[in-house]
Parts: C-alpha cells; structure tokens; sequence
C-alpha cells in the first residue's frame, strides 16, 4: 500500500537546510500562523500536491551525493505518521534526519498520546528544530533557523537522558 504526503514543495539538493547536502520535503499544512512567516503558501491544510512516500525514498536513495534528509514546513507534525514511515524507510537507507516543528520539544512530548504519530515521528528525527518563527527574536546570523527562540535538539540524546540536549551550529 502507497502511504502519500501532501507536500508544498521539495527541493532534491540544499545547503541551507541544514549541514551538508540535503534532499528536503516542504510539507503543505501549518497551523502556526507565525508573525512575519516568509512560507505563507504552505499553510492550506489542503493546498499543495500529494506524492508517495516510495516515490520520494526513491528519489532519495538515487543520489549517492546526499548527506541527510531535512522535514520542514509548513508544519511536519500535521502528517506525523505518513512522516514517521517515510523517516524510518530513510533511516534504513542510512540517511539522518532534520526535522522542523513549530512546537516545542515538550509540546510534543506532552501531546503524543492522542496525536498519531508524533512519537513514531520523533523517534526517527536525529535533530529536531523546535518552536515557531517569533519575528521580535529574528536573528539572520543563526544557522539554519530564523529566530533565537529556536533550538536544535540531539533528539536521540534527548529521548535516551530525559534532558534536551542542545546542539551549537552558530
Ligand atoms: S511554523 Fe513555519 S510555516 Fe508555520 S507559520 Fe510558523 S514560520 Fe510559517
């Protein structure tokens, strides 16, 4: 059975979303409406296009050039489990995985008993760039986020210390 992602966009070689070459999916759908969001197309929960799953851990695995794969947004935890599949399909394929979220760690961790997915999907993300856009801590020097509020997070530290383990990229 074919598992489909509703995706704004996906950009198959980036250096800005992280470190290294990356293969990113845009996912469609964000709830967030952050001040000053630059991605405003991608919010329709039903806006974008859909594509398999298998198509894009396809397109993945023809590219021996990559480095990881990055999840962004729009909101990535609104398609948690066809997300969490598509991770750990590339986590097999020996890819890391970015994930962005307009949540915070301890949103989702506080939520994913009654949210499909949530856990599957963290439990998969290697990095976790958590919380939303806040326009009045801007800051264009950060790597690979947009405000000072934003954390990158050594997910698998995280889950195995029960203390979030921050990551320095700047
Ligand atoms: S989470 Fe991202 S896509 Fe969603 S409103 Fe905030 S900045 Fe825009």
């Amino acid at each position: 059975m074919s598992h489909m992602l509703r995706v704004a966009g996906i950009v198959e070689e980036s250096i800005v979303d992280g470190p290294g070459i990356r293969f990113v999916v845009f996912t469609q759908g964000c709830r967030h409406n952050c001040v000053g969001c630059h991605n405003r197309h991608t919010h329709p929960l039903n806006g974008g296009e859909l594509i398999s799953i298998e198509d894009i851990i396809r397109r993945v695995g023809e590219n021996p050039l990559l480095d990881g794969v990055t999840l962004s947004g729009g909101e990535p935890f609104e398609q948690a489990e066809a997300l969490s599949r598509l991770a750990m399909a590339l986590k097999k394929q020996g890819h890391n995985i970015i994930t962005y979220t307009g949540y915070t760690y301890q949103h989702i961790v506080d939520n994913s008993d009654k949210m499909a997915g949530w856990l599957a999907l963290l439990q998969y993300t290697d990095i976790l760039i958590d919380g939303p856009f806040e326009i009045e801590k801007k800051n264009l020097n950060l790597r690979f986020r947009g405000s000072e509020n934003q954390r990158i997070i050594d997910v698998q530290k995280t889950l195995l210390n029960k203390k979030i383990a921050l990551i320095d990229w700047d």
